[in-house]
């Protein structure tokens, strides 16, 4: 029932009692007897602990140790040793289990940093080191210490991470770099950085080589186009045939001339520098103007157009780039909207954005185009945009201006009813007269 130690204990107690018991029947004494038995069964217990407590307090400074402690301190003793000995077994598999994922990030050629709840580097791996050129010290230090770049920094702080982030290395000349970040734990992060030189290097050959194709044809083409309309202009005499090739060939020589502008343009966008030019833009006459142009686009087809924009709203960006979007999207609601339908642009000012909306009540969109619309050269009906003097880049260029504009473009669509293109923008793009007005 009992354990040995107690029962040994018990043994001893009442042993001590008998002989205290005897002492005290042959001095006529018992109760003093007993007592004193008793105060020598508490003194050796007293001492038994503090042995215990002395073992104790050497195994956790020195490790396991040999003891004298008998019964049942004896056993605690050795109960104490045996969770020792297992907490040591599974501290020592836990340590292989480390030191294994440790070898095994470290043979990864992406960089893995672990960084903990207070942004501070926790680990990393070598691929992690030779990237950022981390010295044992860094650890436990603030990482965006190390990759100050403003948009890493703003990315790390934004914890949006459905998307990496593509970035030039700081610290060596010519690498690229993609940011995965990962939440786990409690509050800790998992940043893997992957090397992606090779393909953006071949992402910009491709973007190099589209852009001098296109530099180059533009100077032929224009050449020909002048010498086609020429011959168009003098065709009277000649026989129908020859008259109807030459005006095939200078349409054709237009939807040339316009897809390598639009080539050029979105090669333009996709290289220059987001930061020239920017100014307040004046929203409403900017509308206006492109309204005027659409009408003329329009000519008989009768479209009903509607403008719905605050005289004083103002938005900063590039002008000629704001007039390219909106005027791209204005223009495909007239060549894909049928004749007397309405076409209206409306600015709306909420307390965080500002969204331009291009609405019309044309045909409307079938919802599995929305998302591949904004692709180069994804046409719906290839026939009616070529027909439309469309290139199928528009609304790619749309999308990157907006990009550039920190700007967002959504699309909905109605069979039937007809298309919303919304462009949205974010508070700091609204000057303050706008913002104002927002919150007036
Ligand atoms: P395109 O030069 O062919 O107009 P875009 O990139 O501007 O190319 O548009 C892509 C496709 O999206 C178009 O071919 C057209 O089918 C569709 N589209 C664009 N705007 C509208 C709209 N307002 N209504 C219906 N379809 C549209």
């Amino acid at each position: 029932m009992f354990r040995k130690g107690i029962a040994t204990e018990l043994w001893w107690l009442m042993v001590y009692l008998c002989v205290a018991l005897a002492i005290g029947f042959m001095l006529g004494a018992v109760w003093p007897a007993l007592f004193l038995g008793a105060l020598v069964y508490l003194g050796w217990i007293l001492y038994q602990i503090q042995q215990l407590e002395k073992w104790v307090t050497v195994v956790r400074v020195n490790g396991l140790r040999d003891h004298k402690l008998r019964g049942i301190w004896g056993e605690v003793a050795e109960d104490i040793e045996l969770m020792i000995k297992r907490a040591d077994k599974g501290k020592h598999r836990l340590q292989q289990v480390v030191a294994r994922v440790q070898d095994m990030t470290s043979a990864l050629t992406d960089g893995v940093i672990i960084v903990d709840n207070d942004d501070n580097i926790e680990w990393c791996n070598r691929s992690a080191e030779r990237q950022f050129d981390f010295e044992p010290q860094d650890i436990g230090r603030k990482l965006t210490n190390y990759i100050r770049h403003p948009t890493f920094v703003s990315y790390y702080d934004s914890d949006e991470y459905e998307e990496p982030l593509d970035l030039p290395s700081k610290h060596h000349e010519g690498e690229f770099l993609q940011f995965h970040i990962h939440r786990f734990g409690e509050g800790d992060r998992l940043v893997i950085v992957r090397d992606i030189t090779r393909v953006a290097n071949l992402e910009r050959m491709r973007k190099d080589f589209v852009a001098n194709v296109s530099h180059e044809l533009r100077t032929p083409l224009t050449v020909l186009g002048g010498y086609l309309e020429t011959m168009v202009d003098a065709a009277d005499n000649l026989p129908p045939t020859w008259a109807r090739a030459l005006d095939q060939m200078r349409d054709q020589t237009k939807r040339m001339t316009s897809l390598i502008t639009d080539l050029l343009t979105l090669s333009r966008l996709e290289t220059e520098d987001r930061q020239t030019g920017q100014e307040p833009v004046s929203l409403r006459p900017l509308i206006e103007q492109i309204i005027a142009d659409a009408k003329v686009l329009s000519g008989d087809h009768q479209h009903v157009f509607n403008v719905d924009c605050e005289p004083s709203i103002q938005l900063v960006g590039q002008e000629n780039e704001l007039r390219s979007a909106f005027a791209n999207l204005v223009y495909n609601a007239v060549n894909y909207t049928p004749d007397g339908r309405e076409i209206s642009v409306d600015v709306e000012l909420t307390p965080l954005q500002l969204i331009v909306k291009i609405k019309d009540n044309g045909n409307g969109i079938e919802p599995r185009h929305l998302p591949r619309l904004t692709e180069r050269f994804y046409r719906i009906d290839e026939g009616r945009s070529r027909e439309s003097g469309g290139t199928g880049l528009g609304l790619s260029i749309v999308k990157h201006i907006l990009m550039r504009h920190d700007a967002e473009l959504r699309i909905r669509s109605k069979m039937h009813k007809g298309s919303t293109f919304s462009c949205h923008f974010p508070l700091k793009r609204f000057t303050n007269s706008s913002v104002e007005q927002v919150h007036s």
